[in-house]
């Protein structure tokens, strides 16, 4: 038994925020995953009158979320709504979640906002992962939210929780109650799940909250008010999941499909699964047992029987309890629940306006949808039976979104989104027209079989500069393929590989899927394939890396396979990972492994689990606090064998095959496709056969296959009917890829505000490119690309990037049509203040066309401030301490409130500090400033060995705080102009201004900031 009373959490942002700004150099990133204000999020300014205040939650790490588009377009969704404010939660990565969790900071926070889930009225979580699920009763529990719906309704102060996501159709584990750990008829771990495409959905959703508060509903009567108004509207607690128990009975039995053995019977060849050590010999599917009249219905709020408990129902194979029967509890609700779906791709904009993360990796790349969902039908792949039937962008459409994108975002890459991008019916003019426009196309999965008979698409990756393809490979053998419903022969990898090795690719990554019944003859005929690709590669003198990558099986629910026996999550199949990795490397290729088999069997568990698993989950993670950031602990795996078997449950009830007429948890939602449809598929599948999927293709006559998904005959047409258009000219490409060298480059000079000082420093040259894009229109098809910024002499260091200021930035654009006239100076000037009211965190000093290269900067004028710890006598001798140790050899001046550090004459030329005044401030009026130093510094001059030497090492938190600010930059007087002296000093001038604070008239660089002291 565990305390489920929610975390007394704080609940004033200005208490958080007290609390960021005095810890955010202890957490991960220097606290950015939790600063917020990103380009394109909402000012905070706005929170306070918004009608809908909606906090968008993942489940995972800013980090790990970062490539995800999903969140950025909820909130472009919600934005869309007048009213509406957005802020973004995540997950702390694990040392700050201990951090938050000791300080009692919600641990899902507005990181603009800071403000905690109680000030919003929606918390919508957005779920990717199966496994992510992992950290939901935690996230939910230390943020100050209680666990379950009926607690969180009796009080109208807690937000509403919505669930949605890739992964929202099979989340049947949040829905149960927990009344067998002594906690009543609580249940639910959010208030409803929107399943399917959002687009639409999440809008209505939105529209119907807002009108809800504004006529003072209360959150149940909101909840009900969704119930036909919001496409794919799932209130779990409003169906009923009634369980029978079913008397096993081998001996009278009949097999549903006697298909079903045949995995089982090859799992015995390879190890004996983990739940039948013991247990004698059969996994036999429910469909084999008679129903015994015995109740049980264990929706909420009744509770399932378990041993010992209530209903005292055996834990045993050959007596237990089945899920039975689905029944909605109310009439109002829809059964079963249509998932919401898009069908027209036009109707609905693709990310566009998402949010620019503090990422230095991901600056500059956005992703466009260009389809959604797959015309194929692989067995195990659940996006494509969960997103039937395949849409298709419009070119003219994509082309729009590209510049909105383009420009929202200061994109110079884009990557086409899709499953596979070789099947869209418009791909070359799009690739034609995008890379017209854009530094960088990026092509991410193609299929091998379209591939095979488009030579000319090689060619054009190749133009593009696309060097690494992968492709799905999954079964080792056409046998397996065929099992896998992959449409995929052997020959036609081959000659798609052909077509690659010619045109230079670097890597090739071949995914492989084990299924665990692989027998000899598939490695014989794997063995035979990979050494015909690496003769192949020798033959066609590539020098190509070839990486092959092995992940289990997984049975999704909604899929053919969701009747199959869980044959990867019973048995760690290590044999057959062997012998595949011998395989690759015996032809000098690469292998690795996706996941761990504790990954597997936990995320199989989860999906194939219902809810009587709840409990199990809530212990895992508050009580156990096990949470899932990319893997899996054994212990982890250990303990929930222990959680089932004290809920009277086994996996071998998830994992077994299931019989035709199996009642499954996720029953009461519909994907589109009949679940009659699924089992002749899966029979297909246990007999190694296989039809053509329905997409037309010219090789192939394409025929409907009938799965359901395509509510008119118009959209079967447009899939049977599809034609790719007609590659264009290569000659054309070529012209495009040359003119691309012809570039006009604007530098811009900026000012970054101290607030900015930890964000990469990429990131104010893409929202500058981003302001420039946004207040002139006429740029956005010219723009390439960020080419360049002034950095801190030395890179890589944690403090590279610390330092505020003056900072010059390089824009690359395409030097054609009218682009001078648009980026004129005196346009510019004109347009500045427009450009400069999408600017946040930075302001625009000027701008100048062509400048030729980054300047060459040999000196920097930093001023450091140090905070009031931190005396002037202690900054003095660290600093006299720096210069000793390297070798500057100077003089000290004390003046007034000022210390000079007078660098020899002799020794300036060498020296890694030119100069360096501190002023101490403290002995002036304005007793609380901090003390500063004012620094001339040259190359090889490093801020964290100074800081460290300042502060001693290990002093994170001071290194981390220091304000830095960057004054100007100079570079070296060239050798003809030697012998300009200086006025003060008589030196001869050796440095040229840059950037910044100028240098005096006839004055040296020391001298220009000295000058107050002759
Ligand atoms: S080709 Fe197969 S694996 Fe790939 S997205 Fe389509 S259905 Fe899924
Ligand atoms: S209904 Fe026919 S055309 Fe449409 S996705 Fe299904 S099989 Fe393909």
């Amino acid at each position: 038994m565990f305390d489920i009373t929610p975390c007394d959490c704080v609940k004033s942002s200005h208490e958080i925020k007290q609390w960021y700004e005095n810890n955010y150099h202890s957490l991960s990133l220097n606290g950015l995953w939790l600063k917020g204000g990103e380009p394109n999020t909402l000012d905070q300014s706005l929170f306070t009158q918004a009608e809908v205040r909606f906090l968008i939650c993942r489940l995972s790490t800013y980090r790990d979320v970062l490539a995800s588009i999903s969140h950025g377009l909820v909130a472009q969704i919600a934005q869309g709504i007048e009213g509406v404010f957005t802020d973004f939660a995540f997950l702390p990565p694990p040392k700050d979640l201990e951090i938050m969790t000791a300080s009692k900071i919600p641990l899902w926070v507005g990181t603009t906002t800071k403000e905690p889930p109680c000030a919003f009225d929606v918390m919508g979580i957005s779920n990717s992962v199966v496994l992510e699920l992992l950290n939901l009763p935690k996230l939910l529990h230390f943020s100050g939210i209680p666990l379950f719906k009926n607690k969180r309704m009796m009080r109208q102060e807690i937000p509403i929780v919505v669930l949605g996501g890739a992964n929202a159709a099979v989340t049947s584990v949040l829905h149960g109650p927990i009344k067998e750990q002594g906690f009543g008829d609580n249940c639910g771990l959010v208030d409803a799940v929107l399943i399917g495409e959002g687009e639409f959905s999440m809008k209505q959703f939105l529209e119907v909250v807002k009108k809800g508060k504004s006529a003072g509903l209360t959150k149940a009567e909101i909840l009900n008010a969704c119930h036909g108004k919001v496409d794919g509207f799932y209130e779990p607690d409003k169906y009923e999941h009634q369980y029978k128990v079913v008397v096993q009975n081998p001996d009278t039995a009949e097999k549903t499909s006697s298909q079903q053995d045949e995995p089982l019977v090859n799992l015995r060849l390879t190890k004996k699964p983990v739940f039948d050590e013991g247990q004698g010999e059969e996994n036999t599917p429910p469909s084999q047992g008679e129903m015994k009249d015995v109740h049980q219905s264990i929706t909420p709020p009744a509770s399932p029987p378990y041993e010992g408990g209530e209903g005292g129902v055996k834990n045993s194979l050959l007596d237990e309890e089945v899920l039975a029967e689905i029944v909605p509890k109310e009439p109002h609700v829809s059964y079963p629940v249509k998932s919401a779906i898009v069908y027209d791709l036009d109707q609905v904009r693709t990310m566009e306006s998402g949010p620019v993360w503090y990422d230095e990796e991901g600056l500059g790349t956005g992703s466009l949808q260009i389809s959604n969902g797959c015309p194929c039908f692989c067995a195990f792949c659940a996006e494509s039976w969960e997103r039937k039937p395949y849409r298709e962008r419009s070119l003219s459409k994509l082309l729009d979104a590209l510049r909105s994108a383009k420009a929202h975002q200061g994109l110079d890459t884009i990557n086409l989104l899709s499953f596979n991008f070789n099947t869209h019916a418009e791909l070359y003019p799009m690739i034609f027209s995008f890379y017209e426009e854009m530094a960088n196309v990026s092509l991410k999965s193609q299929r091998f079989d379209l591939l095979s008979t488009d030579r000319f698409l090689a060619e054009v990756q190749q133009l593009i500069g696309k060097t690494t393809v992968s492709c799905g490979m999954e079964g080792i053998s056409e046998r397996l393929r065929r099992y896998l419903h992959k449409n995929l022969t052997e020959e036609q990898i081959y000659k798609a590989c052909e077509f690659l090795f010619e045109r230079g690719i670097r890597e090739l990554k071949v995914f492989l899927i084990g299924t665990g019944l692989e027998q000899a003859e598939d490695f014989g005929e794997f063995g035979r394939f990979v050494k015909r690709l690496a003769d192949l590669k020798s033959m066609s003198d590539s020098k190509v890396r070839i990486i092959f990558s092995l992940t289990p099986l997984y049975y999704p629910p909604h899929t053919p396979l969701q009747y199959h026996a869980c044959i990867t999550a019973m048995d760690d199949n290590k044999k057959l990972k062997k012998e595949i990795e011998r395989i690759c490397k015996l032809n000098g290729m690469e292998f690795r492994e996706s996941s761990s088999y504790e990954e597997t069997w936990l995320m199989q568990l989860f999906t194939m689990g219902d809810r009587r698993l709840t409990p199990a989950l809530i212990r895992s993670s508050i009580s156990d606090g096990f949470l899932y950031y990319n893997s899996v602990p054994k212990q982890a795996l250990k303990n929930w064998r222990a959680y089932l078997s004290e809920l009277g449950l086994s996996e071998e009830i998830y994992f077994r095959a299931k019989g035709k007429d199996k009642v499954f948890p996720w029953d009461d939602i519909d994907l589109g496709i009949s679940k009659k449809f699924l089992w002749e598929e899966y029979e297909r599948s246990v007999s190694y056969t296989e039809r053509e999927y329905c997409l037309g293709r010219p090789s192939v006559e394409a025929q409907c296959l009938g799965c359901g998904a395509c509510p008119t005959a118009t959209q079967v047409k447009k899939i049977t009917q599809h034609k790719i258009s007609q590659p264009f000219l290569l000659e054309e490409l070529r012209k495009i890829a040359d003119s691309k060298r012809n570039i006009l480059t604007l530098r811009v000079v900026v000012e970054i505000e101290p607030a900015m000082r930890l964000a990469p420093k990429r990131l104010i040259g893409v929202a500058i490119a981003r302001a420039l894009m946004l207040a002139m229109p006429g740029i956005v098809p010219y723009y390439a690309s960020m080419s360049g910024h002034l950095r801190d002499f030395v890179e890589d260091k944690t403090t590279a990037d610390f330092t505020y200021g003056i900072d010059v930035y390089h824009l690359a654009f395409l030097s054609k049509d009218n682009i001078k006239e648009l980026l004129n100076n005196e346009v510019l000037s004109q347009r500045l203040k427009n450009i400069q009211g999408h600017c946040r965190g930075f302001r625009i000093r000027e701008f100048a066309i062509n400048q030729g290269d980054m300047p060459d900067v040999k000196y920097i004028l930093y001023k450091m401030h140090f905070n009031n710890d931190f005396t002037a006598s202690f900054i003095e001798q660290k600093a006299g301490e720096y210069l000793h140790a390297n070798y500057v050899k100077h003089t000290l001046l004390k003046k007034l409130n000022r210390t000079i550090f007078k660098v020899d004459k002799k020794n300036k030329k060498n020296a890694v500090v030119l100069y360096a005044r501190i002023d101490d401030t403290k002995q002036s009026k304005e007793s609380d400033a901090p003390v500063s130093i004012l620094m001339v510094v040259a190359r090889r001059f490093d801020i964290q060995t100074f800081l460290e030497i300042c502060y001693g090492f290990e002093r994170r938190r001071e290194i981390v705080r220091t304000e830095i600010e960057a004054l100007g930059y100079y570079g070296r007087n060239p050798v003809l102009q030697k012998n300009i002296r200086c006025a003060s000093c008589a030196d001869a001038i050796n440095e040229t201004f840059l950037i910044g604070q100028p240098l005096g008239e006839n004055q040296c660089l020391v001298c220009t900031f000295d000058r107050d002291e002759h």
